[in-house]
């Protein structure tokens, strides 16, 4: 396994989806520990209160009194404290969520700067001395204040779609709140990959769900499909991605494969915008 590209810049990729259960988190953490076994530093923010994607990166987001993504948006702890290592690898970190962040939602409507919180945090010098690659933002099913500031932290939404029935239902407003994100808080926002996941090749209507977002979304979805695999949900009951659980099963090929492909394909992107 080579290096890949370093980016110029940290890229912040928002992976958002109001539908449960796509594979956002399942990508995020995989996408991250993809990247981070080929040398790069990455950095999970865990914005959904179940604290998955906290949980497969071996962070006991359940400890007493731990520092998390919570206190981080409300300003009330050191950020350095937040960023944990993850013990899965030495490249790999996140900023763990704990329950509390479920009234985060209500809590965050009186603040200053509300949609900015994450994306003020990001821009600590604390947080910017750490040197990330990547950024990847694991949003909750919702498309509420903290899906709004991982939009508004972020330039790339990455949206899974699972390789099922109603596979783009709410898609549509998805890419609403994101045009209106990047009208009104964020011009820098765009969706800049889609992934195909869970798919089973055994049925024609994966097929079909692959061609009808592919027709949607064209050269934006990556050429690497997720297959459904037993192994991948059974990763994060192990402390876990699938890359550490299984690194030679299928799942684990394949978000490797997702991830350099990813690093490869930005960096054009990069090149082009002005
Ligand atoms: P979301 O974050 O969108 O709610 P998750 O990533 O948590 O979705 O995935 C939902 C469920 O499906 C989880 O139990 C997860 O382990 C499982 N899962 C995700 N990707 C796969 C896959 N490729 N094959 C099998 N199970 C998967
Ligand atoms: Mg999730």
């Amino acid at each position: 396994s080579g290096q890949l590209p370093r980016p110029i810049n940290t890229r912040v990729i928002t992976v958002a989806n109001q539908k449960g259960g796509v594979g956002k988190t399942t990508t995020a953490v995989n996408l991250a520990a993809g990247l981070a076994v080929h040398g790069l530093k990455v950095l999970v923010i865990d914005l959904d209160p179940q604290g998955n994607a906290s949980t497969a990166l071996g962070i006991d987001h359940r400890a007493p009194d731990i520092a998390s993504v919570y206190e981080l948006l409300l300003g009330e702890v050191d950020i350095r404290e937040t960023v944990k290592q993850s013990p899965n690898h030495e490249n790999l970190y996140c900023v763990p969520a704990t329950l509390d962040l479920a009234g985060a939602e209500i809590e965050l409507v009186s603040l200053v700067a509300r949609e900015n919180r994450l994306r003020n945090a990001l821009n600590d010098q604390a947080i910017v001395d750490y040197g990330f690659d990547y950024v990847f933002i694991d949003c909750p099913p919702s498309l509420g204040l903290l899906t709004v500031n991982a939009m508004v932290a972020a330039r790339e939404v990455l949206i899974p779609i699972q390789c099922e029935y109603y596979a783009l239902e709410g898609v549509g407003q998805l890419l609403r709140n994101i045009e209106l994100v990047q009208a009104h808080l964020n011009k820098d926002l765009h969706v800049s990959t889609i992934l195909l996941t869970m798919y089973d090749g055994r049925t024609k209507l994966a097929d079909q769900v692959a061609e009808e977002v592919r027709r949607h979304f064209g050269d934006k979805v990556l050429s690497t499909i997720i297959p459904r695999s037993v192994k991948v949900s059974e990763a994060p009951g192990y402390a876990m991605t699938i890359i550490q659980y299984d690194p030679g099963s299928r799942g684990a090929m394949s978000y490797l494969d997702a991830a350099r492909e990813l690093a490869l394909r930005a960096n054009t992107a990069e090149a082009v915008t002005p």
